[in-house]
């Protein structure tokens, strides 16, 4: 893990402050700073003039070495970085990218409970469905992973009113989605394919169907 000094404009005071950013994150070395995306205060930054708190969000890869995980988070679209894994990358590891904190937090608490975010994606898609169907005054605006029980797994979702609840799906509902794969996912790591999020689920579905219904050709995975 490399440390590098930045600086950046406290939204504060104004003032220049310093502060020190990683390259990568190896959970297993660093559990404070794990914990610390877990509650969602990774970039919180203590401004050296006025001390008060603001965001300074950098890129950087979160590496987990036992599940052979790792996820490259860039901070703002065009962070230059197109191929982050094309260095490193090694057949039979699971290689991710993700936009902001809360996306990461959700992929490793997938990835620590032992799930295939690519069908908890589908099982989101399901969720979120179900409740705009059912609903009329309102809409889901945003769903996250929050945890597994033997039972359930627990979502939180936001609506477009600024509401938010707890959703959860019965266990039953992935397993399905593993036993039968109703939106032909491939559910083996294909490189190249790291942005697994709610685009990627709609848009898999749709070429999946599409090409079922021979409006596409096949191609072999
Ligand atoms: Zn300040």
């Amino acid at each position: 893990m490399k440390y590098e000094n930045i600086y950046y404009g406290c939204p504060h005071c104004g003032k220049s402050s310093r502060t020190s950013k990683i390259d990568e994150l190896i959970a297993q070395d660093e559990p404070a700073l794990k914990t610390a995306i877990l509650d969602g205060e990774f970039f919180d930054c203590s401004c050296e003039h006025c001390y008060e708190v603001s965001q300074v969000e950098y890129s950087f890869y979160y590496i987990d070495k036992d599940q052979g995980v790792t996820i490259y988070l860039y901070a703002g679209k065009n962070d230059g970085n197109q191929e982050p894994f094309s260095d490193i990358y090694e057949e039979g590891k699971i290689y991710r990218m993700v936009g902001s904190l809360d996306e990461l937090r959700e992929k490793i608490l997938i990835f620590d409970a032992g799930l295939n975010d690519k069908i908890v994606e589908a099982v989101k898609m399901l969720m979120v469905y179900r409740y705009n169907t059912e609903h009329d005054d309102k809409a889901v605006q945003s769903i996250f992973f929050k945890k597994a029980t033997d039972e359930a797994l627990q979502f939180n979702m936001s609506f477009t009113d600024d509401t938010y609840t707890e959703a959860i799906a019965p266990m039953g509902l992935y397993g399905e989605a593993l036993m039968t794969n109703p939106y032909k996912l491939n559910y083996r790591e294909v490189k190249g394919d790291y942005i697994i999020d709610n685009q990627w689920i709609r848009e898999t579905v749709i070429i999946n169907r599409m090409v079922n219904e021979g409006r596409l050709p096949r191609t072999e995975q």
